[in-house]
């Protein structure tokens, strides 16, 4: 990976992206996140780390993913769309650039199980597959309901060898699946490893997973040059859950204002019907998993049961990178109902043969809010594929 000069949005000694971040931790679990914290820049910047990421995101993962000029979207929409083909990764999604990082991390720190939550499922199945090629034992806490909602990825993790862990608590969906995995982590410190799936948690996980997830930008960087003679698009376009794809997407652009920085959330059934997960338009600073961010709370401070038609946008929260994008005007954020998103994935599958991650498809219905001119150049990530979201695709079938 290519590291970056210091800058305002990158994450200061201490875990912070301007007012947001840190490690807001119970004790128990200091020595972990510790250890982690001492280690983790040291071990990504050792040159044989870096051999063996890069050797398994090239001959295990199939990157460099492509950057797909889509021309029938693009007229559809009125612009240059280019779409960043992170759906073609081995198990579907970004989510697997991570969880090679993390397990190469926790080999050289002497761990022997990883511990993992997941709302999709995406990166439980990432997580249990890196498992299974690393020999390490894989337990992946799930909520109930998106257990039953996500049965192919649950089918999918048990067949690479994983437990899977129903979490019951709340509304058994991702954040109390987060909340049982750093349960289990604090009663095991010494030979687990949490693997968390976005840039959320406490520091130095936002840092250390946006890192991983940097391959995103750099590839799109010298991809769209080769294509257009220049590096920098004029948008470039992520949905966020936690905001792993999208802060790959924006991390080699965040210092060049003249790449604008959009960010699509869900908004559910919309952002006034108490049933969403559009945490910038809902939310509020609070702490949420570990690091002070922008989240859905009540008066009290009682985190929002969150709702998205999309599990993996599920989440009351977002990392605290994105707070500061959000806080400091350097990303734009559009709340994106289910129904939008439901068009935009049926209208991407027809018009360019991709079916598309429910997550991505929200992404892609950022596109006609955005006001863009024939001459913009836009960049989408397209953070997975759709097959897993077949069931509830058909179910709107137009
Ligand atoms: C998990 C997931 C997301 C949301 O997670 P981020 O950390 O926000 O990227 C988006 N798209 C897909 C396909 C996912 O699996």
């Amino acid at each position: 990976m290519e590291t970056l000069a210091p800058s305002s949005f990158s994450v200061s000694s201490t875990g912070f992206y301007g007012g947001f971040g840190g490690a807001f931790i119970p004790e128990m679990l200091y020595p972990n996140v510790e250890e982690l914290r001492r280690n983790y820049l040291a071990i990504i910047a050792d040159p044989a780390f870096q051999d063996e990421f890069w050797q398994l995101l090239t001959d295990y993962v199939g990157r460099p993913t492509p950057l797909f000029l889509a021309r029938r979207l693009s007229e559809y929409i009125g612009a240059t769309i280019y779409l960043k083909r992170e759906d073609l990764c081995h198990t579907g999604a970004h989510k697997v650039n991570n969880t090679i990082g993390q397990i190469l991390v926790a080999q050289r720190l002497g761990k022997k199980r990883i511990v993992a939550e997941t709302g999709a499922g995406q990166h439980g199945v990432a997580t249990a597959t890196v498992c299974a090629l690393m020999n390490l034992e894989c337990i992946v806490y799930m909520g109930a309901i998106d257990i039953e909602r996500q049965k192919p990825n649950v089918d999918r993790m048990r067949m690479l060898g994983a437990t899977v862990v129903p979490a019951r608590s709340g509304s058994q969906t991702l954040k109390d699946a987060t909340n049982e995995a750093m349960r289990h982590w604090i009663n095991n410190p010494e030979d687990t490893h949490y693997i968390i799936g976005s840039v959320v948690g406490p520091h130095p996980y936002p840092d250390m997973v946006a890192r991983f997830q940097s391959v995103i930008s750099e590839e799109i960087r010298r991809q769209l040059f080769a294509k257009t003679g220049r590096e920098t698009p004029d948008y470039m376009v992520a949905c966020v859950g936690g905001g792993s794809n999208a802060a790959g997407a924006f991390y080699h652009y965040l210092d060049e204002p003249e790449v604008r920085l959009v960010a699509a959330e869900a908004a559910g059934h919309g952002v006034t019907t108490g049933h969403s997960a559009a945490t910038t338009a809902l939310g509020k600073p609070g702490v949420l998993h570990g690091s002070r961010t922008i989240l859905m709370q009540t008066e009290d401070g009682q985190v929002i049961e969150p709702y998205s038609i999309s599990a993996g946008l599920d989440y009351p929260g977002i990392g605290p990178l994105h707070a500061h994008l959000f806080n400091s005007g350097r990303g734009e954020f559009y709340p994106i109902t289910d129904g939008e998103a439901l068009a935009a994935g049926f209208q991407l599958s027809r018009l360019e043969g991709i079916i598309p991650a429910l997550e991505s498809a929200h992404a892609l219905a950022a596109l006609p809010k955005m006001n863009l001119q024939p001459n913009n150049v836009v960049v989408v990530c397209l953070s997975g594929r759709g097959d897993k979201d077949l069931s509830t695709y058909v179910k709107y079938l137009p």
